[in-house]
């Protein structure tokens, strides 16, 4: 992190613990977790025998078991023999997808269940450990209505039941509409057209309005004056851009216009190798924003690889069974399981299965290579969650696939964690465990940092915005 942005984010956290010790004197404490160890996500040595203390959606105290008082009948999680840490972020997820083999076909078969499967999915979720989900609404274009489609309004309001408390999910962090510069006569039926700089600020304006919280452009080789036009306003907005890359040429383009947030990099295109300088244009730390509305943004490019997706489908088509599983059928509703195992029938005709093994090992390497190009704050842990096959969640194996490429245990959990808040802009009220933030923590049995797969099973309580909800 640059001295800029660490005394931002010392600043905006004085403020905040300044603020939260104001609440911890006229609030009472909601809830406790105590014992154990604690890793606060910022990197250094974890806390021993810690003690969190949660007043109402806020941390106000971090402390040792000795040195702090847990007040009388506040209810307290048990956390001796565990790992306290930050809750998990899912940084490319789809919430109205769940694995099934033809996204479109779903969406149009399945609106009238849009609510249960998507609260289904934000349950799923959150229980897995993920506490904030970054959506990107692949079909929300794709209705007659176009932008004034249903599915943003149920989206928005599945995020404030979530938060309410009314229903279990993590923070949902919204798109809206792809932009794309292709014509929806030409295959881009599911996105929105941007033909001139002025299209991409009305776009960038009205997705500020409709409550997104992010602006994600379709994958293809874009016109640069054009891109920069979106990021420029969408910055103006306070909205930081995300964007797919399958090809060099694309990405390219991309770091020219100033795009924040490059997804999918390692896994598509995966047959071709980066050269070592397409690898040292990639490496460029992160920086913040110099000034406006999007100033706590930090600058990347960040680069969300989106590995597991792939894995999902070997995985399927080694173990098909997998799909017989309990915990899938009480999932969803009876038909949603029924179509999700017809798609297990038809497993060979899904396009991009097409050499996903020899993929999955290409992009591995080429992942180790961007860590040893000296990549590894860039990197974000996402998975494409919902794609075809990928069933929620499986963030943990990509921080396993993060290991094996070079990250230490504690990177990889900040990859999940600290970095993705930080890359959110909202890293003043996430992304750690510490004074005057949010408290969104998961609770491992055992140690992520000897063995990051417990990170897989092991999630055994997840406290959201305060509340425990497992
Ligand atoms: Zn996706």
């Amino acid at each position: 992190m640059s001295a800029v942005a660490l005394r931002a984010l010392v600043a905006s956290l004085i403020i905040a613990s300044s603020t939260a010790l104001a609440q911890e004197a006229s609030g009472r404490i909601t809830l406790a977790l105590a014992g154990g160890r604690l890793i606060d996500g910022y990197g250094g040595p974890p806390l021993e025998n810690a003690v969190i203390l949660i007043a109402g959606e806020r941390i106000v105290r971090v402390g040792q078991e000795s040195l702090t008082e847990v007040p009388p009948g506040t209810p307290v999680i048990d956390t001796n023999g565990m790992t306290i840490m930050p809750g998990l972020w899912e940084s490319h997820g789809h919430l109205f997808h769940v694995g099934e083999a033809d996204p479109g076909a779903f969406q149009n078969r399945f609106a009238d269940q849009i609510d249960a499967i998507m609260a289904a999915v934000a349950k799923v979720s959150v229980n897995a450990g993920i506490t904030s989900l970054r959506d990107f609404c692949t079909h929300c274009a794709s209705t007659a209505k176009g932008w004034d489609s249903p599915l943003h309004e149920q989206q928005r309001a599945l995020r404030s039941r979530i938060l309410n408390g009314e229903i279990a999910g993590p923070r949902i962090y919204l798109s809206g509409p792809i932009l794309s510069q292709v014509k929806k006569s030409d295959g881009g039926e599911n996105r929105f057209t941007i033909r001139t700089e002025r299209d991409a600020r009305a776009a960038a304006d009205r997705l500020a309005q409709m409550g997104a919280d992010n602006i994600f452009v379709g994958a293809e080789i874009w016109d640069v004056a054009l891109l920069s036009a979106i990021v420029e306003a969408a910055h103006g907005a306070g909205l930081g851009v995300d964007a797919e890359s399958r090809h060099v040429r694309a990405t390219d383009v991309l770091l020219q216009a100033g795009v924040d947030r490059i997804h999918v990099l390692f896994t598509a295109d995966a047959l071709a190798f980066n050269s070592e300088e397409e690898l040292r244009e990639l490496v460029r730390g992160v920086k913040p924003i110099a000034s406006g509305p999007s100033a706590n943004i930090l600058r990347g490019p960040w680069y969300l690889s989106t590995l597991p997706m792939r894995q999902a489908y070997v995985h399927a088509n080694h173990f098909p069974e997998v799909v017989e599983h309990p915990k899938f059928q009480e999932m969803f509703s009876p038909e949603v399981y029924e179509n999700l195992r017809s798609n297990w029938e038809q497993l060979h005709t899904i396009p991009w299965g097409v050499g996903a093994e020899e993929r999955v090992k290409v992009a591995q390497q080429k992942l180790a290579r961007f860590i040893k190009a000296g990549g590894r704050e860039q990197l974000i842990a996402a998975t494409d969650v919902g794609a075809p096959l990928n069933f929620h969640s499986p963030i943990p194996l990509q921080l396993r696939n993060f290991v094996a490429a070079g990250l230490t245990p504690m990177e990889a959990i900040q990859s999940a964690t600290l970095r993705p808040a930080q890359m959110q802009g909202v890293a003043d009220q996430l992304g750690t465990v510490s004074v005057g933030k949010l408290a969104d923590i998961i609770v491992v049995d055992g140690d992520p940092l000897q063995s990051i797969a417990l990170l897989e099973h092991r999630v055994v309580h997840v406290v959201m915005n305060g509340r425990q909800v497992k």
